[in-house]
């Protein structure tokens, strides 16, 4: 059997050639790095967890009109995605001060924010994915205005759907990160939505009692990330209830397990 082509290999991901022209398969991985790769781990079942989790919310998305690249689920591990040109720049969505805002302005976690922020990082992993400004991306011409204008209602629309979907399921939206693509189409190219959403670019909070169901489990030792990003696949409604794989109270499954 000849061996896919594989087009790029990321921390979570790797990118392999699609069956056809303009497409690609992308593959999720159970690596987990935070800190710019400083601290590396394996989330056992991450990937296959979070290959649904992004289906779901993608195609939920296409539903109410957002353009997306996701295709369709190949697989446990494995989705058929459009071919695009990545925009160099992660878009983080904030609904409540946490992680490295939290960190920079001196707020404390957990303090609702009084509007929705968008905030931008350069994606480029030798730099560490440096903070920059609007004026940034004009000045070194990253995208264009107009791009940029549709990159934030793209933003400001998946927040508040997202934030409604997760609130459905007694989850708080904190923030999440964003990654857009050009769709070329002929002499044109617009401006979709690419790479994942999962937990592990997500802060996901439980609405009662405040235990994170996210990638903050790995990044600071609170152990229990499986069954966190379990949690959020079954209350989704992605797990069969009562299964193995269901995990109502994380206390008690923790215990139940040592
Ligand atoms: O670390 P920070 O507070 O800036 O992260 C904000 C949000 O963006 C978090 O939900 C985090 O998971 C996500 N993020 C990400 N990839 C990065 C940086 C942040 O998924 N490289």
């Amino acid at each position: 059997m000849a061996r896919r082509r594989q087009i790029y290999e990321g921390k979570a991901k790797i990118l392999y050639e699609g069956p056809e022209p303009g497409t690609l398969i992308q593959y999720f991985k159970d690596d987990a790095t935070a800190f710019n790769a400083q601290k590396r781990g394996t989330i056992n079942g991450k990937g296959v967890l979070n290959n649904r989790i992004s289906e779901h919310v993608f195609t939920l998305l296409g539903n109410i009109g957002v353009p997306h690249h996701f295709i369709r689920r190949l697989n446990m591990r494995e989705q058929l995605i459009r071919q695009v040109e990545i925009v160099p720049i992660e878009v983080i969505v904030r609904n409540v001060a946490a992680g490295t805002l939290s960190k920079r302005l001196g707020i404390e976690e957990g303090t609702q924010l009084p509007r929705t922020l968008i905030e931008y990082c350069y994606k480029d992993d030798a730099l560490g994915d440096p903070l920059v400004a609007e004026e940034h991306i004009a000045c070194f011409n990253w995208c264009s205005q107009d791009e940029l204008h549709d990159i934030q209602d793209m933003a400001i629309r998946i927040n508040d759907f997202m934030s409604g979907m997760f609130a459905g399921v007694g989850i708080r939206l904190v923030d999440f990160k964003l990654e857009f693509g050009r769709l070329y189409e002929g002499d044109y190219s617009r401006i979709i939505l690419a790479d994942e959403i999962s937990p592990d670019g997500c802060r996901l909070w439980d609405m009662v009692s405040g235990e994170k169901l996210d990638k903050d489990r790995f990044r600071r030792d609170l152990g229990g990330e499986v069954e966190a990003y379990q949690e959020v696949a079954r209350r989704l409604g992605l797990l069969p209830e009562g299964g193995d794989n269901a995990v109502l109270d994380l206390e008690s499954h923790r215990k139940k397990k040592s």
